[in-house]
């Protein structure tokens, strides 16, 4: 029975990562991988090997199983399910044709995603005493009945992980929602900052928390409301509002300057995003002038509605970024209402 078992796999040197890059991340096609194997995974595959020092992990492996990938110091950045795996050498060779050593078995991986939770936070939990795997281990079995005992299962547990409930106390952010604020006092920069590698940057951790922050911070200045119709609108069970972040200039996927963010219902993050609605430099809602599509009138209505800001100004939309939106949609205030074509 798959599911039940959780292996750690460390890959910290350069050729560790750039074999992680490979076959996790980048995927393999089907063009390279079925010249060796006769299974068919689709058109791209992940997965990882192992050499076979680790054989006696392999052994114990099944599909379902996880692996936790540890790319950074001090981080777990990526986890993924097992969806087969196999002995087969010659995949591994052709794969990871620059490797110093050679791998044995293949661990066919379904869609790996970002958990970014420091290694303490996870070691603590299964009271695991180092600070990182030092080889590709399995977490023993009563290891993982404490994971089991408080989320039920490991796919629970790595599903929390990954949505950024990290279950951090507000002083935990303290740094973070201090940097928002002082951020607020200078000119905002427009140029997306050039990340040769975000997949494997060095800060993941750093960055989900600022996001948390970021989020904290915008449910508190615009109360949980959609900034544009002031709906609130909470999940019928759980904790938590249909409210979704918005970044409005869009290019700036490392910004966290809460003067480029806005709360919005989904709707609303939605016409903002595709460029039905966009904002003056007087926080009025302006709206396409595209009549002929479905949505015109409903939109319309808030064209010259002043959008619910917060309180204080610092947080106020910056009209740099708002400029950015209105160009990108092709909002032009001047001529805002001639019509061109909706894209
Ligand atoms: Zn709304």
């Amino acid at each position: 029975m798959g599911g039940n078992h959780l292996f750690l796999a460390p890959c910290v040197n350069d050729e560790a990562q750039a074999c992680f890059r490979k076959s996790v991340i980048k995927q393999i096609s089907k063009e390279i991988y079925q010249q060796y194997t006769d299974q068919d995974y689709g058109p791209e595959v992940s997965f990882w090997a192992i050499s076979d020092k680790a054989e006696r992990y392999y052994q114990q492996m099944s599909s379902g199983d996880h692996i936790l990938f540890y790319t950074n110091s001090g981080e777990y950045t990526h986890a993924a399910r097992v969806l087969d795996i196999e002995q087969n050498p010659q995949l591994g060779k052709e794969v990871y044709s620059s490797n110093s050593y050679p791998v044995e078995y293949i661990i066919y991986l379904e869609d790996p995603f970002r958990i970014d939770t420091p290694s303490s936070k996870i070691h603590d939990l299964i009271e695991y005493n180092v600070d990182y795997p030092i080889s590709f281990t399995k977490v023993s079995d009563d290891r993982v009945e404490k994971i089991r005992s408080k989320f039920g299962t490991i796919r629970n547990y790595l599903a929390i992980l990954e949505s950024g409930e990290l279950e951090l106390e507000s002083d935990e952010l303290d740094e973070e929602i201090q940097q928002i604020i002082e951020s607020t006092s200078e000119e905002p920069i427009l140029t997306p900052k050039q990340s040769s590698d975000l997949l494997m940057d060095h800060s993941g951790v750093r960055k989900r928390k600022l996001s948390i922050a970021l989020r904290r911070m915008l449910d508190k200045i615009y109360d949980e409301r959609c900034a544009v119709c002031g709906k609130r609108r909470e999940h019928p069970t759980a904790h938590g509002t249909e409210a979704e972040v918005h970044r409005i200039a869009g290019k700036l996927r490392e910004n966290f300057d809460i003067r480029n963010h806005l709360l919005l219902c989904r709707l609303h993050h939605w016409a903002f995003e595709v460029g039905w609605i966009s904002l003056d430099d007087s926080f009025c809602v302006l709206t396409k002038n595209a009549e002929d599509r479905e949505g015109y009138d409903e939109f319309i209505e808030l064209e010259g509605e002043e959008i619910n800001l917060p309180d204080r100004r610092q947080f106020w939309p910056h009209t740099k970024y708002l400029q950015e939106h209105r160009d990108r949609h092709g909002f032009d205030l001047d001529e805002s209402k001639i019509y061109d074509d909706f894209k």
